[in-house]
């Protein structure tokens, strides 16, 4: 056999011996899994997780390997640890899903698990519905998005229609920036409670996520110190999303301009999803009753050349199944994002952009006072049966926890549908088993829930 022919079946050895090896790891991976969850565990264990990594770095110095490349490999195995224990997490989706079956069976749900508002779009939107077809909208078009929509909205945000992409709704923006921007084996830092799709992109795309764990009882925020211990060399993002949801928290200037710092001293991409930022109520104008354009909290205004800001048609103009979004960044990035659109999508559904031009165009401050209105109704329902809560600056959700020790909001949540109310289990956004998202909905229908809720409630833990 030549030398070469001889490497090459050591190599195909080697493979094959580490495959299985992955094999032994990830059933014991599971086994942990199986155990952590009959202890009511959580999946990570960061401190495990850096003693192990710190074991692999002193190998690599006495075996003169690459470390990057070692701990890149790591960070996969460490992914795939998470996957095969994370299957039966419960959250909003799942919940939903299975409101919807019930649904089907004829039970009447009052749905507070379901992110989305339950009001109509702006009625521009069924004029240009209407329009659109005779207007020529339909072609083939740039995986960019119509230079139309993108000046447009480049206009009230203060950048350059380069700097605007269209896309199918933010959670592709998401998908979009996560996917193009880091490579296997980085790490992301996500600041729980979380919108699961972070998390699940990054993990999907082999990409380590580090969370930074807030509480109610410093308010949902987290420290400098959190952030500063959570980065290391391969860290390359940060995800903000304030209003937050679930939490509804906004950070105070302050503290956002310190993580801005952060972000730049490390070289860090900021990911900013602005989803809710029409729904800011912290930063409603007290003297005038002009609600528009309330948007002092994006990132923008920082300028900074790594950041990238998503935006969304579904919630500020009640479009969750139109499918329609945006990102903001630099044109450098905003090219390897259209890229990728491109390749998956070619591009943004053509009418829907005239469409959402159109909405963008219609003044929806009502929305915005419907949905205080309506939060403000919540807090008061749930502050009245004694659920503990920060009140929430903005978004539509509250996120809240009960008086009761032990009590478990997965089972909570499981009981109540039984009783034809769905909420959101907190687990869904990280390691909050005791606390439930609550979404602000129509006052009558939200008044009727709650009061299931509390019954419920009071007949299982007094
Ligand atoms: N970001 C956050 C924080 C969300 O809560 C949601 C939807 N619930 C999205 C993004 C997704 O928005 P879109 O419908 O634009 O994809």
């Amino acid at each position: 056999m030549s030398d070469i022919e001889e490497h090459r079946k050591k190599i195909e050895e080697i493979t094959l011996e580490m495959i299985k090896l992955l094999k032994t790891r990830t059933d014991i991976a599971k086994q942990i899994g199986d155990a952590k969850a009959s202890l009511g565990m959580t999946v990570t264990d960061e401190e495990r997780e850096d003693a192990l990594r710190k074991q692999v770095t002193k190998l690599c110095k006495e075996i003169d390997l690459d470390q990057s490349t070692a701990l890149k490999f790591l960070n996969f195995l460490f992914n795939e640890s998470v996957k095969v224990q994370s299957d039966n997490k419960e959250t909003h989706l799942s919940i939903f899903l299975k409101a919807k079956a019930l649904e089907e069976e004829g039970k009447k749900i009052i749905h507070l698990e379901v992110g989305e508002p339950d009001f109509k779009p702006p009625k521009e939107v069924k004029t240009a519905l209407a329009e659109v077809y005779d207007k020529g909208y339909g072609k083939y078009g740039s995986p960019k998005g119509i230079t139309e929509l993108r000046k447009a909205l480049a206009e009230q945000k203060g950048c350059k229609f380069e700097n605007v992409m269209v896309c199918p709704g933010a959670r592709f923006a998401v998908y979009l920036a996560i996917n193009t921007l880091l490579n296997t084996g980085d790490e992301i830092i996500v600041i729980e409670p979380a919108w699961p799709a972070y998390k699940d992109c990054a993990l999907n795309a082999g990409i380590k996520v580090r969370t930074i764990k807030t509480t109610l009882e410093t308010k949902w925020e987290p420290s400098i110190d959190q952030i500063n211990n959570a980065i290391n060399e391969n860290t390359k993002m940060i995800v903000l999303n304030y209003p937050n949801n679930p939490t509804g928290k906004i950070l105070h200037i302050e503290l956002v301009e310190s993580i801005m710092e952060t972000a730049k001293k490390h070289d860090l991409y900021v990911l900013s999803d602005e989803i809710y930022s029409e729904y800011a109520l912290s930063f409603f104008p007290t003297q005038s009753n002009d609600l528009t354009g309330v948007d002092l909290h994006s990132i923008l205004k920082w300028r900074y050349e790594k950041s990238i800001t998503t935006q969304s048609f579904s919630k500020s103009k009640a479009m969750t199944g139109y499918r329609i979004g945006y990102a903001i960044a630099e044109p450098s990035i905003i090219e390897k994002m259209s890229k990728l659109q491109a390749l998956s999508l070619t591009n943004v559904s053509e009418p829907i952009q005239y469409v959402a031009l159109q909405a963008f165009k219609a003044d929806t401050s009502q929305n915005t006072k419907i949905i205080k209105s309506r939060l403000e109704a919540l807090v008061k329902i749930a502050r009245d049966i004694g659920l503990e809560f920060i009140e929430p600056d903005g978004a539509m959700y509250l996120f809240a926890k009960t008086k009761y020790k032990n009590f478990d909001a997965t089972k909570f949540s499981e009981k109540l549908l039984e009783h034809g109310v769905a909420i959101a289990p907190g687990e869904g956004f990280g390691d909050y088993k005791e606390f439930f998202r609550i979404t602000a909905i129509d006052g009558t229908k939200l008044k009727e829930g709650m009061i299931i809720l509390d019954t419920v409630l009071k007949e299982s833990y007094e």
